[in-house]
């Protein structure tokens, strides 16, 4: 039986108390094969995971380190095409928009408003007064009351010296009875550049400067259309109108109101 010819390992339990005997068991050598097979059939599957992970996990870090640095770069790419498409969009907007926060392109009394039906005060009829007039002193310097292209300079019956800016958002303003002009038709002008002089020339009663806006080829109210520009939400900050020293009148030496 035990230990007969087949070749065996022995296996001796040794109890815990001395007195009680040891016991041997005979262990095949296919039963230990068998055992150890076992073992192996069921710590290899294990194993291979266990590797398999590990290079699963070196490999998806890796991977996820190269995915990090191609997702940065398209975020980049995209903060970039993000950051053209407002500029363009902003450009678009600024383009059918008024200039923001139009200036006054004089800082005289205002003599005469905007009114549909007005006497004249030399021609003695109503007619509109489709812009607003600004007493000052002759040679008292006019701004651009936001970036405009100068469309053109003329001599016109009734407004004399005449200047007009085409602004963005279809928006002209012009500027009558001017003594001089100091900008050309096609110049670019920006906010608070000088522009032309206070003069009489035309109809007129006393040196001051025929103010008008027109918005799409329209006559507006010209303190009520500043007064909105100011309400437009601004794209770039820009710094408050840039009041040119010269382009502020002395108040005091303003004559009583001349008009046309
Ligand atoms: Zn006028």
């Amino acid at each position: 039986m035990r230990g007969g010819l087949t070749p065996a390992w022995t296996v001796i339990f040794v109890p815990p108390t001395p007195r009680t005997s040891t016991k041997r068991v005979g262990v095949k050598m296919r039963t230990v094969r068998v055992l150890a097979m076992l073992v192996l059939a069921m710590l290899l599957p294990a194993l291979a995971l266990s590797w398999s992970w590990i290079d699963t996990q070196s490999t998806s870090a890796q991977q996820m380190a190269q995915r990090l640095v191609a997702q940065e770069r398209l975020m980049a790419v995209l903060n970039d095409s993000l950051d053209t498409y407002r500029q363009a969009t902003l450009a678009v907007r600024a383009a059918t928009l008024p200039p923001p926060n139009m200036m006054m392109p004089l800082g005289g009394r205002i003599t005469s408003w905007f009114s549909r039906a007005r006497l004249h005060p030399i021609l003695h009829v109503y007619r509109p007064h489709k812009g607003i007039d600004l007493a000052a002193a002759a040679g008292t310097r006019i701004v651009a009351p936001g970036t405009a292209v100068v469309a053109s300079v003329t001599r016109r019956f009734g407004f004399g010296l005449t200047i007009e800016l085409v602004h963005s958002g279809d928006v002209v303003t012009r500027y009558a009875h001017l003594r001089s002009a100091i900008v050309h038709a096609g110049d670019r002008v920006t906010m608070g550049q000088a522009i032309a002089t206070v003069g009489s020339s035309g109809l007129s009663t006393a040196p001051h400067l025929h103010f008008e806006v027109l918005v799409k080829g329209t006559a507006v109210d010209p303190v009520a259309f500043l007064a909105r520009t100011r309400t437009v939400p601004v794209a770039s900050p820009r710094a408050s109108p840039r009041a040119s020293p010269r382009a502020t009148p002395v108040l005091g030496s303003a004559p009583a109101g001349g008009t046309h």
